[in-house]
């Protein structure tokens, strides 16, 4: 029986080091330092040249992929088993941290820092769990190659481009999300929606930036005093428990109502103000854009109205309604869907351009990858009995997700770790953390279920 969390506490100080030496560049995409060599700036090439002297120090073949991206072998084998990381992060606001975000600082049994959990910490823990294998010279008949991309950030460019020039490992997985492991992400989907319909008495409606967000505010203008709305207005936000105001400008009225935004993939936990202003609006006005909106999307976050309702192997179907535009009759709206793979484009398209129609509204749209591997599949078994072995936890299963990660670059990946259930590692967000106990865990974890999976 081999401990292996024993061999990763043997390596915690040359972990700790490694994450430190990434940390230290500020690998924010910067598109003024790119070139041919470095296609995402100067500090993502910094990050991608450490990471590769860290494979050669170690002895292994290193690659460099044109600055987009790179891997380190381990082992000689023909099979390929993938590890996949990213080395650039998202930028800091250096006010709202208590330490310097691009110093690996340590207290209290915690690693600060820029990276330490996204995504520089779990791609080290990758690459030891890798390393612990092939210095233990245990028999596998694969090769580990762990391959780190440049700008998972800002699209994935990095691997799009890496997968272009190297071959798909047989399978693999990505340290990038949370335990216990994500067997399932439902496909993105974007409709933009356009169109010119008859002027009436609302003037414009603005609500939401992102398509991947529930919009918070929605503001209208309309004709009239606003004496002429202020009751009905006031009335209809106190019965439907919902924050307003209305401001007087000139002849028109300004009218504002304030939900809750929430990510897309789960809009079901936010408050959409379009989608409630629109009901509102219904009431006092005829437009077209204002009925649809109703009609289709008020109170419905898995497309019953439009007719794409589903539920899958992977859960319910979503819609959000995160952009919506107006101004004198020209309407531009997004609309953000995460689709079960059982879905076709076709069935989804044809059941939203028929309720367009019926508004004079047309539609662009390109629906994107689901990633589905079966859960009782001897891979997803692997990976999540590998994490039971070292957490005790019985309770969190494989599941599926709207949102999508790094594992949709390449086939037979699955989203694994590092965040444990019921910690906040607090990515993206200022003092982004992880407990080094945490990592070191992970990282047996890696090395366990890569084990099971490629021994001979
Ligand atoms: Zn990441």
């Amino acid at each position: 029986m081999i401990d292996f969390l024993e061999e990763v506490n043997k390596r915690k100080e040359d972990m700790i080091a490694d994450i430190e030496r990434l940390c230290r560049i500020p690998s924010v995409l910067d598109e003024a330092t790119a070139n041919d060599r470095q296609p995402f700036g100067k500090k993502c090439r910094e990050a991608l040249d450490e990471m590769l002297e860290i494979g050669r120090r170690d002895g292994f073949e290193c690659e460099d992929v044109d600055g987009y991206a790179g891997h380190i072998d381990i082992g000689e084998q023909e099979e390929i088993f993938g590890i996949l990381g990213h080395l650039d992060v998202v930028p800091c606001n250096k006010e709202g941290w208590n330490t310097d975000p691009y110093e690996l600082t340590i207290k209290d049994g915690k690693l600060y820092g820029r990276g330490v959990a996204d995504d520089k910490g779990p791609l080290i823990a990758g690459y030891y769990a890798a390393k612990i294998i092939h210095e233990l010279e245990l028999p596998v008949k694969m090769k580990m190659r762990i391959i780190f991309g440049c700008n998972e950030e800002s699209g994935s460019h990095c691997v799009k481009y890496y997968f272009t020039k190297k071959p798909y490992p047989a399978m693999g997985f990505t340290p990038d999300a949370e335990f216990p492991v994500v067997y399932g992400e439902k496909a993105g989907v974007n409709f933009e929606i356009t169109g010119e319909i008859e002027k009436d008495n609302i003037i414009g409606i603005y609500a939401g930036t992102r398509s991947n967000i529930v919009p918070e505010v929605c503001e209208v203008y309309v004709v009239g005093h606003y004496k002429q709305y202020k009751d009905s207005f006031m009335q209809y936000l106190s019965s439907h428990g919902l924050k307003g105001s209305l401001e007087e400008e000139g002849n028109h009225t300004k009218l504002i109502l304030i939900g809750r935004s929430a990510h897309a993939s789960t809009p079901e936990l936010g408050i959409n103000a379009a989608t409630y202003m629109c009901h509102y609006l219904a009431t006092i006005s005829q437009n077209k854009l204002v009925q649809f909106v109703d009609q289709c999307f008020y109170k419905d976050h898995n497309g019953e109205k439009l007719d794409v309702a589903y539920k899958g192997l992977m859960g319910d179907l979503t819609v959000n309604l995160g952009v919506l535009n107006y101004k004198d009759g020209h309407v531009k709206m997004t609309v953000d869907m995460r689709v079960p793979h059982e879905v076709t484009d076709e069935q989804l398209t044809s059941a939203v351009v028929k309720h367009l129609k019926e508004y004079g509204l047309i539609e662009t749209h390109k629906l994107g990858k689901a990633l589905y591997i079966d859960p009782q599949s001897h891979f997803v078994q692997s990976l999540h009995n590998a994490y039971v072995e070292f957490t005790g936890d019985h309770e969190n299963q494989p599941q599926a997700i709207g949102g999508g990660t790094y594992a949709k670059a390449m086939p037979n990946c699955v989203a694994f770790g590092v965040q444990f259930p019921g910690t906040d590692n607090k990515i993206h967000q200022n003092n982004e953390e992880i407990a080094i106990d945490d990592l070191l865990k992970a990282t047996a974890i890696f090395a366990k279920a890569i084990y099971d999976l490629i021994k001979k």
